[in-house]
């Protein structure tokens, strides 16, 4: 909705303290630019540890995506449910073959458009992929991400490299290393700083099991760039609206909720002027507003969190932050 505006209020949004009983463990930080890095980083996942990976939609949790038990080790930092399945992270479409089967044509056209980049199709999977990784299905996810460290990483480990968003689940998903600082400290082997994340919502999510292919999840490639390669593409009902009870959506996550901040939130839609007449009747010293540039004069004095211009989708991606 193009008009709508959100409002956020009630409590400051001071982040959870994490407890004490969850910080056992040391975690390194590498940095990018170090050369060291990428033997480091793989050496752990190869000993079937944890390391977040900076990629250039969201920060994602790694971990050696063919060994059941360090993917086990995922589930538990972040506390998810173990039928949300996990993306595997390659190299490039000459991976495809290993991890997955019965690959069609327009998956090698996709991967040659799109990757690296934001962009996971599903695939029947190979037996090496474990069921841990795929949440229990026949298919598995991937997707080669733009980042050269991170693939510099899977490279030198060898195996590819199964991470969900480095977040706790239903928090919103990290975009610098001090988020997956804010979130995993403590929990996991290393974190890698690879600086801010350039596209900052997740991966588009392509299944290429079913014909015509179906979108499960929008994320940072649209929807228009895959009809460009696809023509058809259905959209998956969860993309468009809530399920009924009793349905189930094909990408399990779609099920649960997302991008929690730690504050309250009230959604105010409609007319700018009457949006903005509801919302100030809001606002506190301790309640401020998320709205698009354009409306942010009609706030002036109180906390403001820009979302970046209504008509630019990509900006506002990157301006989704832990709030
Ligand atoms: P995250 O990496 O946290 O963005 O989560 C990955 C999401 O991808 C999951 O929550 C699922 O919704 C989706 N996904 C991963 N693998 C599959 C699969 N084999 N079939 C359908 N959806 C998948
Ligand atoms: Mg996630």
């Amino acid at each position: 909705n193009r008009d709508s505006s959100a409002a956020q209020a009630g409590h400051s949004p001071a982040p959870l303290p994490i407890s004490k009983k969850d910080v056992n463990m040391e975690t390194k930080i590498f940095p990018a630019a170090d050369p060291a890095t990428p033997a480091l980083a793989a050496r752990i996942i190869r000993s079937g540890g944890l390391v977040a990976i900076p990629t250039e939609t969201v920060y994602g949790l790694g971990a050696d995506g063919l060994n059941p038990e360090a993917v086990a080790k995922i589930f538990e930092a972040k506390g998810r449910p173990g039928d949300n399945p996990l993306i595997l992270h390659v190299t490039g479409p000459e991976q495809l073959p290993l991890f997955c089967h019965h690959i069609p044509d327009v998956a090698y056209l996709l991967a040659e458009r799109f990757w690296p980049g934001p962009l996971t199709m599903i695939l029947p999977r190979q037996d090496i992929v474990p069921l841990q990784t795929t949440g229990g299905l026949e298919t598995v996810g991937v997707r080669c991400p733009d980042h050269p460290v991170t693939l510099a990483i899977i490279r030198a480990a060898g195996v590819p490299i199964a991470a969900p968003s480095g977040n706790t689940s239903g928090r919103p998903s990290p975009t610098t290393a001090a988020h997956m600082i804010e979130d995993m400290d403590g929990k996991i082997d290393g974190i890698v700083d690879g600086g801010p994340c350039t596209v900052g919502v997740e991966s588009t999510i392509i299944d290429l099991t079913v014909t015509p292919p179906r979108l499960l999840r929008p994320g940072g490639l649209p929807l228009e760039a895959l009809e460009e390669v696809l023509g058809e593409v259905a959209v998956d009902k969860a993309v468009t609206g809530p399920l009924a009870a009793g349905e189930h959506p094909r990408a399990p996550g779609m099920k649960y909720r997302h991008y929690a901040p730690h504050a309250p939130v009230t959604v105010v839609t409609g007319a700018p002027d009457r949006s903005a007449r509801r919302i100030l009747g809001l606002l506190s010293d301790q309640a401020g507003v998320i709205c698009f540039d354009e409306y942010a004069p009609l706030y002036a004095g109180h906390i403001i969190h820009r979302l970046g211009p209504a008509a630019d989708k990509s900006a506002q991606a990157l301006s989704l932050i832990h709030i």
